[in-house]
């Protein structure tokens, strides 16, 4: 019988349990554990995970803590361990004055899971500031260090999401001294326009926590698990069709395709607010779903079909989630979870 509540360790805050959960505070007990085959998953901070089951395995919670800062002429050089708190992390170098995070400020989540999923916000990603990452294989057992580019990173993609079995021990950050903030994106640009001086990086980060406080759900309030789908990409074809029929639809070029926004598409279809059971989609963001009271995770993967249905009916797009979905065998998905709930 599963015994580990997990309730408090997922930012949605729905029932589930574990069967096994160790935290994880050293390297060394990683190195006891003996290389697993199958049913083990990696925890951090939980608010990229929605539990649609029981998990029926062991649970490595990563605790990893250490900051280490050295720099040279030009550069800040960040080693950081997994289980640290991301936003901590971001503030922790804005009041420095040690700029290059501060437009991730306020992402939910630990330090190692960023580069898992490649975390972006406000036109930065990780992989802009990502030296190196350290991993433990948890198949193999073995100690491995990526380089950026055998990170794979992609949109919100990495080699590590596409392989799950690494338990990420670290990263080293290289931020530069000559520091120039990123400021292109719209609520970001107009706030940059109305300063008489170019913005520190702790102005920024707050200028973010700002936008975002005003717009997304605290998760302590309305437990959440941030954009609960991805962007779609679509084809220049499909995207200059869907901008005959709808002109005001926003679309931006990325990786060869055109990047559409989840949230204008279901804002909409007027859905803010919609709800089903104790789930609903956020008022102020139709990015979000909440849980409003008492959700239970068939209400959420009831209402997430609802809405990528509506979606699909309305504008020819499929919307893939971005949450990952976790059933008693581990990571699953909105169709498996349809199945069952
Ligand atoms: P928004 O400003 O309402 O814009 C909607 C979407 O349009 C964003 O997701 C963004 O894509 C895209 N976009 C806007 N301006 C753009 C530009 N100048 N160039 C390229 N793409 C542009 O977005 P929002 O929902 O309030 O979020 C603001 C930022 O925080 C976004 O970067 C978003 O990704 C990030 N965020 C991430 C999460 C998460 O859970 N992963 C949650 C909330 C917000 P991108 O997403 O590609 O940036």
């Amino acid at each position: 019988m599963p015994t580990h509540s997990l309730r408090h360790l997922n930012s949605f805050k729905l029932a589930a349990n574990a069967k096994e959960l160790i935290d994880i505070t050293s390297i060394a007990q990683l190195d006891a554990l003996l290389p697993t085959s199958g049913n083990t998953l990696i925890l951090g901070g939980g608010s990229n995970l929605l539990f649609t089951q029981d998990y029926d395995g062991l649970i490595l919670h990563n605790q990893l803590k250490g900051i280490e800062i050295t720099q040279d002429d030009e550069f800040y050089y960040l080693q950081v361990a997994g289980g640290e708190n991301w936003h901590d992390l971001v503030m922790s170098c804005a009041k420095q004055g040690i700029g290059g995070l501060e437009n991730l400020a306020l992402i939910p989540g630990t330090v190692g899971a960023a580069p898992v999923q490649n975390i972006g916000a406000y036109g930065v990603e990780f992989c802009d500031v990502c030296e190196q990452v350290q991993a433990h294989d948890m198949e193999s057992g073995s100690k491995q260090v990526f380089s950026v580019s055998q990170c794979q990173f992609s949109y919100r993609e990495s080699y590590f999401k596409a392989k799950r079995q690494f338990f990420i021990t670290g990263v080293q950050l290289k931020l530069a001294k000559k520091w120039q903030p990123e400021l292109g994106y719209g609520e970001l640009k107009a706030w940059a326009q109305s300063l008489n001086s170019a913005p520190t990086p702790l102005q920024v980060a707050n200028q973010v926590i700002a936008i975002r406080e005003n717009k997304l759900p605290d998760p302590r309030v309305l437990p959440n698990v941030g954009s609960f789908f991805k962007n779609p990409l679509v084809s220049m074809e499909q995207a200059r069709t869907l901008k005959f029929s709808y002109p005001a639809m926003p679309q931006y070029p990325n990786q060869g395709k055109i990047k559409l926004a989840a949230g204008w598409l279901i804002d909409q279809l007027g859905l803010k607010g919609y709800g089903i059971g104790g789930a609903a989609v956020h008022q102020h963001q139709a990015l979000v779903l909440i849980n409003k009271k008492d959700a239970t995770s068939k209400d959420v993967v009831m209402l997430a079909q609802s809405v990528r249905e509506k979606v699909a009916e309305q504008f020819g797009v499929t919307l893939e989630p971005e949450v990952n979905f976790i059933d008693a065998g581990g990571y699953s998905h909105l169709d498996k979870a349809l199945t069952y709930v």
